[in-house]
């Protein structure tokens, strides 16, 4: 069966600085990604994971090249556009949960979506991840792993298309980190959901359906995962 793409991301550049002080972040960077994958972008840190994520998401531009979705090319969207394509088709799942601290797990959740249910379905979606009875925490009454998962609940409230995870479990410890990759997992599975992980923990990259290596901002590899493993029996 013909694999459906989703996005492509042609020939993308993301220079910053100049002169001598040049920094080259993405260096030519071209995949496709597949409806319903999960995606694993693997580097060690300074590889230009982050910044190839929020040029996917709409959060960055590139110096050159492009991003189409549906073949449409996100860097030439008007602002407006943007903002309806971040909100709509992207769920951004960040390793310091990015959570407004002021507002309740509810509200954090609720941020993301508008409409008369919007309630019922921020509190189906916090209970879907475990944080039922937590609904009116403030993120500095809850545990990391709690926090990450009210950013999980805010990233699949709006049934984004893509979910773009950067180092989700990056400020986690051990069990807590592999906790989050089962929920991860078990929604990539269960909803078919199309999912861009990155890491730079290789291990982790062994739940992948597909594995992108990068380095210094070009392309290593990309391969397929013939022995794909369950988030439950990896280690790091
Ligand atoms: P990773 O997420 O893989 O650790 P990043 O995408 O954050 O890597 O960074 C890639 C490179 O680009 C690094 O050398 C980093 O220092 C540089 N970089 C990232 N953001 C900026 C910025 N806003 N200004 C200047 N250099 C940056
Ligand atoms: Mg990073």
């Amino acid at each position: 069966m013909e694999k459906e793409k989703i996005l492509e991301i042609k020939n993308l550049k993301k220079h910053y600085g100049q002169g001598e002080g040049l920094i080259r972040a993405l260096n030519d960077v071209s995949f496709d990604v597949y409806k319903g994958e999960l995606l694993v972008i693997l580097g060690s840190s300074g590889s230009g994971k982050s910044t190839l994520l929020n040029i996917i998401g709409g959060m960055d531009s590139p110096s050159e090249g492009e991003v189409l979705i549906n073949s449409r090319d996100i860097s030439k969207f008007k602002d407006k556009e943007l903002t309806n394509y971040r909100a709509k088709n992207i769920g951004f799942i960040f390793q310091f949960y990015n959570l407004i601290p002021d507002l309740t797990a509810l509200e954090n959740v609720m941020i993301s979506i508008s409409g008369k249910d919007a309630k019922q379905l921020a509190l189906s979606k916090l209970k879907e991840v475990g944080l039922e009875g937590k609904e009116y925490h403030y993120p500095s009454q809850l545990s990391g792993g709690e926090q990450q998962r009210v950013s999980i609940a805010r990233a699949l409230v709006k049934n984004a298309e893509i979910i773009l995870c950067d180092e989700p479990t990056g400020a986690l410890d051990y069990q807590t980190g592999r906790q989050i990759l089962v929920l991860l997992e078990k929604i990539a599975k269960d909803k078919n959901q199309t999912m861009i992980f990155v890491t730079h923990t290789s291990s982790i990259a062994s739940m992948a359906d597909r594995i992108i290596t990068l380095r210094s901002g070009k392309i290593e590899s990309i391969v397929e995962n013939k022995d794909k493993k369950e988030a439950k029996d990896i280690e790091w």
